[in-house]
């Protein structure tokens, strides 16, 4: 296993020339292009790790699965009233359908418009509840927010809090649209390494045990509703191809993570910066790509 990992890393490293470090939030920017790392951790409790595993980057997007994870704990499948869980030709921060008169609400948690009504059904604190459930699915409690990306990007998100305001202005969102926005902000700001990932995704694909309790919705309803959502949209508009390529439940954030679930077998976490035109790690998407091969990973 380790010496697939080193090769699959050395295969795909190439890639990143290719892709862009996300600069659409400026303190991404300073992210090194030149970090790639993986991370496996299986179900019988080995662990791998190649390359900069061990580098902190912010979690972003994938962030919206611990997210959703904590909504349907607090409401049940009555989540699905607020945001739908289907799949979308659109990218991650489309806004237009949500104005159409037809729309009833974001097309799954994945996009952000989904993800900020799904971090709004979450009760109390909400930013700490993500940040207090990461720490203890990974058992790593040095985890914490950027304070650098999430003043970055609280000041500079602007499409964010015009999706946050249309949410409110629909119904969708209740309280204070600013006030769910900060929290969103910082949840995409937490930083954890591929290591981390792994181990949320094996928290994942172990059918989500050893929690102490599980709110409003029992385990099995919380781990399929959480592996369809990532399968149907954690890649966004190229879900449908990833699926086919890779074959593995995953979720992607711009700060170059790549989380991925492979039931009943292992947690995957990937690291390189350097994005695709979908925002979708470059090497990273190239790194599942060849693991999902060489170690028959595709679900279907
Ligand atoms: N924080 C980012 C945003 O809201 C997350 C996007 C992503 O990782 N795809 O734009």
């Amino acid at each position: 296993m380790q010496k697939i990992l080193e090769e699959v890393l050395e295969e795909n490293r190439h890639l990143a020339k290719k892709g862009r470090v996300a600069s659409y939030i400026p303190a991404l920017a300073k992210a090194n292009p030149h970090h790639i790392g993986i991370c496996i951790a299986e179900i019988n409790g080995n662990m791998y790790k190649a390359g900069d595993a061990d580098a902190k980057f912010t979690i972003q997007s994938i962030s919206k699965v611990i997210a959703l994870m904590l909504a349907l704990m607090d409401n049940g499948e009555k989540v699905f009233e607020k945001v739908g869980r289907e799949g979308t030709e659109d990218p991650f921060n489309t806004l237009y359908k949500l104005d159409l008169p037809h729309t009833e609400k974001p097309v799954n948690p994945m996009i952000n418009a989904g993800a900020i009504a799904t971090t709004a059904q979450i009760k109390g604190d909400k930013f700490g509840r993500i940040l207090e459930l990461i720490r203890r699915i990974t058992g790593n409690l040095s985890i914490d927010y950027s304070r650098e990306v999430y003043i970055s990007e609280k000041e500079t998100g602007e499409k964010n809090k015009a999706i946050a305001h249309l949410l409110k202005a629909r119904g969708i969102i209740e309280g204070d649209p600013d006030e769910v926005l900060d929290h969103y902000f910082k949840q995409c700001s937490i930083e954890v390494t591929a290591c981390d990932l792994a181990k949320i995704a094996l928290f994942m694909a172990n059918g989500c045990q050893g929690l102490p309790s599980y709110g409003e919705i029992d385990r099995k309803t919380l781990y399929r509703n959480l592996l369809a959502i990532m399968t149907i949209g954690g890649m966004y508009n190229v879900s449908g191809q990833y699926a086919a390529e890779v074959g593995v439940p995953s979720k992607s954030g711009v700060g170059g993570g790549i989380m991925a679930s492979v039931p009943g077998r292992m947690g995957i976490g990937v690291f390189s910066p350097p994005l695709d035109e979908n925002g979708h790690s470059i090497a990273g998407y190239g790194i599942m790509k060849s693991l999902s091969h060489r170690l028959d990973l595709s679900i279907f």
